[in-house]
């Protein structure tokens, strides 16, 4: 039997209404709702009472007016994934409740929020870091769930809690995959099925780099297998891939224990991302 279906609360103060003395779990997203986010959701439904799922098309995120246009916005298919996994409200506020008539502050994490996607994404990371900022004072939860999926995003949003002593506590959640080892994201679904198949070069090459880590420590000899995969590729056109420290994303030339392995590529005009521990699982 399907859940009752969670409040779809609209404005702040009734956000914060629903949520007053409840320390909820957070899982802040962008909508087009998918087994990713399922997972998030779920996640925090076993960990907490209340789970406020957010769902919000920032468009301080999107330096590309088109890439905001094309984003798939909330829909009744959404609300439906969020109900199933576990949660008991849905955030979906207005543009005018997020940024009110006067909002003038924008956070922004130096250093962290500004290689990477930071640079191919000008003014990406700052806003991110405004919108989860204000979403967790105005949920106040006691846990926020992210994925691993967005690893700088995760980075640099543990960075900005830390710094701005925000509540509760940052959850990272693993990557979840469809069976072709492709993350899930929803701009997947812009791929034609050729681009699709193309896009597995992704994480086939992370595969392959978590493989030769297993007896390498040298970066440079493990990017270059990485780098083989992708170039075997012609659709993929390569952004980056690098090896980095987690905590600052700085490049590495000895593999650590916690080293990760980050890459972003165009397939058929769909930028994708994808990220591994060198010595975790394999994609
Ligand atoms: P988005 O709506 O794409 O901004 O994502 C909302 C949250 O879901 C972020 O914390 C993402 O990192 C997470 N997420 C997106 N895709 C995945 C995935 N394939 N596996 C796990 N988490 C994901």
């Amino acid at each position: 039997m399907n859940p009752a279906p969670p409040p779809i609360i609209t404005s702040t103060a009734g956000l914060r209404r629903e949520m007053a003395g409840l320390a909820p779990g957070l899982v802040p997203t962008m909508g087009a709702l998918h087994a990713g986010h399922a997972s998030l959701i779920a996640r925090s439904a076993s960990n907490h009472d209340a789970t406020v799922v957010s769902i919000f098309v920032n468009p301080k995120q999107f330096e590309d007016a088109d890439d905001f246009a094309r984003y798939p916005q909330a829909s009744p298919a959404d609300v439906a994934l969020a109900a199933d996994s576990g949660a008991t409200l849905i955030f979906a506020p207005t543009l005018h409740e997020m940024y009110p008539p006067g909002f003038a502050t924008h956070v922004s994490v130096a250093g962290l929020g500004e290689r990477w996607e930071g640079t191919a994404r000008p003014g990406h990371f700052q806003g991110v870091a405004t919108v989860v900022t204000r979403l967790i004072g105005l949920v106040e939860p006691a846990r926020s769930y992210f994925g691993e999926k967005d690893f700088q995003q995760l980075q640099v949003v543990r960075r900005l809690h830390a710094d701005l002593a925000l509540p509760g506590e940052i959850v990272g959640c693993p990557t979840v995959r469809d069976d072709d080892g492709l993350a899930l994201s929803s701009r997947n679904r812009r791929l034609t099925p050729a681009a699709r198949r193309a896009a597995t070069a992704i994480p086939r090459a992370l595969a392959r780099m978590v493989e030769s880590a297993r007896n390498c420590d040298d970066a440079a000899a493990v990017l270059k297998i990485g780098m083989a995969v992708l170039d075997s590729e012609p659709a993929v056109q390569l952004d980056y891939l690098a090896i980095v420290d987690p905590e600052t994303l700085a490049p590495l030339t000895q593999i650590t224990p916690d080293a990760r392995a980050i890459v972003a590529a165009e397939v058929s005009g769909v930028r994708l991302i994808d990220n591994a521990g060198l010595h975790g699982e394999a994609p």
